[in-house]
């Protein structure tokens, strides 16, 4: 075994943190951490996969459920797309594995939402299988171990650090040593410049530090600006019930319910003339507070208005709040416009 691999799994025996799913070699509950912590921090995913693991104990429960409350479910963790990957991942491992998620990293990687890193970490942790798992904690780790200022984005950069630990993860405890990066990434070699040199294992390996670059590794290439898109959002009223409808179904966030908006940024006075030419019937019309949301390529600037209606028009679903809060699952981006039903 490489002193790497050797330092770190010592390492990783002793500080590695008690986490619901490392108690657990079920490949099932390794996949759902994984892509739930894809998402989010650890406090926070811990309550999501805890839910999701209560509501869908295994593949078969989740496969099973209806799309909707999987994405209920998920709702505050963003990238939708995830959680219907893994649905339908869930339910392709049902008709093609009988419920059990195969033993093999290419099977594993040709499952819908699962690329290599979530493969690798399934197949080594769940599995025992002698396949790395690389992700941006790992590359970083890996920059710095090695003094290499090839930016981390470029997929040459994956591809070596990925060929460097293969050659170098145990035949007897792949899982643990994958484990064992993820976890000095997660909390020793931190991320944007901080990492802490005196805590970590294996720092008389560590070229980066050695030559004072730890804290200046990785390198990232230049990210293109995000598009920016000004929207006025319409939390309409109807009597006690608040209208909604669904997405486009491809794009972003594809098929999600969210409250009804138009492009651009909208007076009052203009607003109720284009709803007026829609045949809606306006009673009241009242600015809320504006709110920015970031995706990954576009940030949406919003401006809005609570719209109160005299009859519902076509095109909304209307829902009460509270049935809102509990069965719908609405994207983040609109959560700022919602407060008003608090009142
Ligand atoms: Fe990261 Fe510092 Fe350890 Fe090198 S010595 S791997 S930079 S924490």
């Amino acid at each position: 075994m490489s002193e790497i691999a050797d330092k770190l799994i010592d390492w990783y025996g002793v500080n590695g943190r008690d986490l619901p799913w490392r108690r657990t070699r079920d490949p099932y509950r390794i996949w759902l951490s994984e892509v739930i912590l894809q998402q989010t921090r650890i406090a926070q995913g811990m309550d999501y996969y805890l839910r999701f693991i209560a509501r869908f104990p295994d593949v078969g429960a989740l496969a099973a459920a209806d799309e909707d409350e999987v994405l209920k479910l998920w709702q505050g963790l963003g990238y939708y797309s995830r959680a219907r990957n893994l649905h339908r991942a869930a339910q392709l491992v049902c008709e093609r594995y009988g419920g059990t998620l195969p033993a093999d990293y290419e099977a594993l990687l040709a499952l819908p939402g699962v690329g290599e890193y979530t493969a690798g970490a399934v197949a080594s942790i769940g599995f025992g299988l002698r396949v790395p798992a690389v992700d941006g904690n790992v590359l970083r780790v890996a920059a710095r171990l090695n003094d290499d200022f090839t930016p981390i984005t470029d997929a040459k950069q994956k591809k070596r650090t990925t060929g460097h630990f293969s050659e170098i993860t145990p035949e007897d405890r792949p899982g643990d040593f994958n484990q064992s990066l993820m976890e000095l990434g997660a909390t020793v070699c931190l991320p944007n410049g901080a990492p802490r040199c005196g805590s970590c294992p294996v720092q008389h390996l560590c070229l980066g530090y050695h030559h004072g670059h730890a804290e200046i590794l990785p390198v990232r290439a230049a990210k293109r600006a995000r598009r920016i898109e000004e929207r006025t959002v319409l939390l309409v009223r109807c009597g006690e019930e608040v209208g909604i409808r669904r997405r486009p179904k491809t794009g972003l966030l594809a098929g999600l319910w969210e409250l009804p908006s138009l492009e651009g940024k909208t007076g009052a006075n203009e607003l109720r003339a284009r709803l007026s030419a829609r045949g809606w019937q306006v009673e009241k019309l009242l600015s809320l507070r504006g709110a920015k949301h970031v995706f990954t390529h576009v940030e949406w600037h919003m401006s809005g208005f609570e719209v109160t209606l005299a009859e519902k028009p076509a095109g909304l679903t209307f829902v009460t709040p509270q049935a809102l809060r509990e069965s719908y699952a609405l994207p983040s981006a609109f959560r700022a416009f919602l407060s008003v039903l608090e009142e």
